[in-house]
């Protein structure tokens, strides 16, 4: 391809044209190998951006990033080996629960995670705030720790879909991150490139989601599903509810606190129950379980300790030690303005609002405040007392006004006379 077929190639797509597949793919390699400028990568970007892609064309992207490459097959290696995956939101930290407690019931279980991405927590942001836990493994220390724990959360390598790296950051910059081809084939390239037996999406909606309305959602997940058609890494997504910040912490060393509260049966019940739901069709997907086995087990290793002990042993493998946790330099309380009900958190508000204390990055090289972040003491749903504390702001290094951040926080919550109408925490399961 010339340098005048790429910008035809522009033409055509800016018009809403599809792109055949040996176009695409010979984009992405010429991209990978710095062929391509960033400039017309971006105008290419944008183009997708606002005319979308034919669903051959979102599959022939994902294969072209995932074989820009290595791809582990790691289903190959183990009889089976599940991953998960979260599209993003506020207090998510179900994958920190959920790998321990599968692996409890005797599930291998591998992630290579990502860090916090907009007004959205990152994993391995909230495993790193762990002292001393290795969230940057090699392949060989990867597949060392699912040996000896069965578990294991790492960042991607290097080698794992080399162009998604060199597209993410170019879209982060250009205003083209939600775009549903371009989020499917950053996702699914990298997941498999792991090449795992099983995975669960968990794909989140409401205001805290990167897909905010509910059909977004769903066409998201499906279209997730769709890309790995063929693969031979078999899907299930579940729609679940970011519309409120998940359980009461958010931020990073509160998450994981939280975290190993959830797996002593003492964290709150939606942390619980999303995560259970989630646990519960990997337990399915392997064949090993039928759901109401699935279900019995999981509670046993839960209520048993199991779980716990699973999740004290994969922490400690990746060396880390919670027990050192970074804490809170100051603690400003916020109490409810009215008496009522709250009605309404904006979820990504709270998000950016939990960015700003310093738990996540506005700009790639941020460093983040692990002691940082927000407890939110009273949700959405709950009846509060004028006076009474609903919030505790966890402040870290960063310096800050309490009566300036207490304003900002009560500007994204709402009260009322009544309590909202219920939403439910698990929307649909979704599977090919
Ligand atoms: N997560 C990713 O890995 N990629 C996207 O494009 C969006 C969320």
């Amino acid at each position: 391809m010339s340098e005048l077929s790429v910008y035809e190639i522009l033409n055509r797509k800016r018009r809403g044209e599809a792109l055949a597949p040996a176009e695409i793919e010979e984009l992405i390699n010429r991209y990978t190998a710095g062929n391509i400028p960033d400039y017309q990568m971006s105008a290419l970007l944008m183009a997708i951006a606002i005319n979308g892609m034919t669903a051959q064309e979102m599959a022939t992207l994902t294969q072209a990033m995932l074989r820009s490459g290595e791809q582990w097959h790691l289903r190959d290696q183990y009889d089976f080996i599940a991953d998960k995956h979260s599209t993003g939101g506020v207090g998510d930290k179900v994958s920190l629960v959920l790998s321990p407690w599968v692996a409890a019931c005797g599930i291998k279980i591998g992630m290579l995670s990502g860090r916090g991405l907009g007004h959205t927590g990152g994993t391995l942001d909230k495993l790193e705030a762990i002292p001393g836990f290795n969230a940057r493994l090699t392949r060989k220390e990867f597949e060392r720790c699912i040996a000896d724990v069965g578990c294991v959360i790492s960042t991607s390598t290097e080698g794992i879909a080399p162009a998604d790296k060199k597209l993410y950051a170019l879209r982060d910059v250009t205003g083209t991150v939600e775009s549903l081809p371009l989020i499917t084939a950053s996702i699914m390239s990298k997941k498999l490139a792991m090449g795992a037996s099983a995975l669960v999406l968990d794909v989140k909606t409401g205001s805290g989601a990167f897909m905010r309305k509910y059909e977004d959602s769903k066409a998201l997940a499906q279209s997730l599903i769709a890309a790995a058609q063929g693969s031979g890494t078999r899907v299930e997504a579940l729609i679940t509810d970011m519309d409120r910040p998940l359980g009461v912490a958010a931020g990073n060393a509160n998450e994981i606190v939280e975290t190993l509260e959830v797996l002593k049966g003492n964290g709150p019940v939606d942390v619980e129950e999303v995560t259970r739901a989630q646990a519960e069709r990997v337990l399915v997907m392997s064949g090993r379980y039928d759901e109401k086995s699935a279900r019995t087990t999981l509670d046993d290793a839960l209520r048993s300790g199991r779980a716990l002990k699973q999740a004290e042993k994969w922490i400690a493998a990746q060396g880390g030690d919670p027990s050192r946790l970074p804490q809170p330099r100051e603690t400003i309380e916020v109490k409810a303005p009215r008496s009522g009900y709250i009605t309404f958190i904006d979820t990504y508000q709270a998000g950016m609002f939990t960015v700003d204390l310093g738990a996540g990055r506005k700009k790639a090289d941020d460093v983040i405040d692990y002691a940082a972040g927000v407890m939110f003491d009273r949700r959405t749903g709950d009846q509060v007392r004028a006076g009474e504390v609903i919030a505790r702001i966890q402040l870290g290094a960063k310096k800050a006004d309490a009566d300036e951040l207490r304003k900002r926080f009560l500007a994204f919550v709402q009260f009322g006379d009544k309590p909202p109408g219920r939403r439910p925490l698990m929307h649909e399961h979704l599977h090919a």
